[in-house]
């Protein structure tokens, strides 16, 4: 049995995973927190209390965390977390539960959970994106997952898209993430109306999506440039390490059609003719409760296989 722990900003999931599936579940608070020693205190007793209740023996664990480091082992400075400073949570979960600890950022933790479980499966080369409070991704090529000599290759969220374009959460201007992300399309939709901007809810991108889908045009209009923003990055990683698919996944991905008509007829234009009609382009496989969990547990089911 793997324990799974999907360290998110505001909720953290713990589940307990064997054969793909998740078969005991549990959430807490990430924040609330005093320190990060308090928070580890706290996941380590729901991690022991979720064990004990099911009797199952604990065998490896698997962590996905914003800014998480496969190499180091370490959360690193994440920007979304109520702790400013380097956590080396593989470390001290292992130390406190005697059995190795993956510990990998969340969105490579997602793209090899829809490479293991979801709609990656059977691909030697695969591209993930995760499009919510910011975009994410993971690329696995040649069947193994990319970390790079730093443990973070394949910031597609970071490749800078207009020059001297919007403020990014990175310091610079005009990346990716700054348009394809929750707070850029608001923001799209905002200069598209010439009205305030919206403030981000729990809603996020959908009640824009429900009023493309009754026609709306500010939104349709929302969603085509913000398509058009995605298929440039999307054709320009394919550019670089072509993949037989890509899965789009994380609730801006839920939008469903008003993304995907769009993203495929800009796609086709923008890819590079020597993959035109080679790359898929699919919604991810797996439930959204699911998805963290089955993402963690496949950074120790892989790291197995290395
Ligand atoms: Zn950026």
């Amino acid at each position: 049995m793997i324990l799974g722990i999907d360290i998110g900003g505001t909720t953290t999931k713990l589940g307990l995973i064997s054969g793909g599936r998740v078969l005991e579940r549990t959430r807490m608070a990430t924040i609330g927190h005093n320190d990060a020693g308090s928070f580890v205190d706290a996941l380590t007793r729901e991690a022991k209390a979720l064990a004990d209740k099911s009797g199952a023996v604990v065998k490896a664990i698997g962590v996905g965390a914003p800014n998480g480091n496969q190499r180091t082992g370490r959360i690193e400075k994440a920007p979304n977390l109520p702790w400013g400073q380097d956590l080396p949570l593989a470390e001290l979960l292992a130390k406190e539960f005697a059995v190795p600890c993956q510990l990998g950022n969340d969105a490579n933790a997602a793209a090899l959970g829809e490479w293991y479980h979801g709609a990656g499966r059977g691909c030697s080369d695969l591209l993930v994106v995760t499009l919510g409070t910011g975009l994410g991704s993971g690329l696995i090529v040649d069947g193994r997952l990319l970390l790079g000599p730093f443990g973070n290759a394949g910031e597609l969220g970071h490749v800078i898209l207009v020059p001297d374009g919007r403020a990014c959460t990175c310091g610079r201007n005009g990346c990716l993430e700054a348009y394809v992300s929750i707070r850029g399309i608001l923001q799209t939709h905002a200069e598209v109306t010439e009205d305030k901007l919206i403030a981000n809810t729990d809603e996020g991108v959908k009640p824009i999506a429900d009023a493309a889908y009754h026609g709306d045009k500010a939104a349709l209009s929302t969603f085509d440039k913000t398509a058009a923003w995605l298929a440039i990055g999307l054709a320009n990683a394919v550019a670089i390490a072509p993949p037989q698919r890509i899965v789009l996944c994380g609730g801006i991905a839920a939008s469903g059609e008003v993304l995907f008509g769009p993203l495929r007829r800009h796609f086709a234009m923008d890819i590079l003719s020597i993959h035109s009609g080679k790359v898929e382009l699919v919604r991810s496989g797996l439930a959204t409760d699911d998805a963290g969990l089955l993402g963690a547990a496949a950074l120790v089911e892989h790291h197995r296989e290395e």
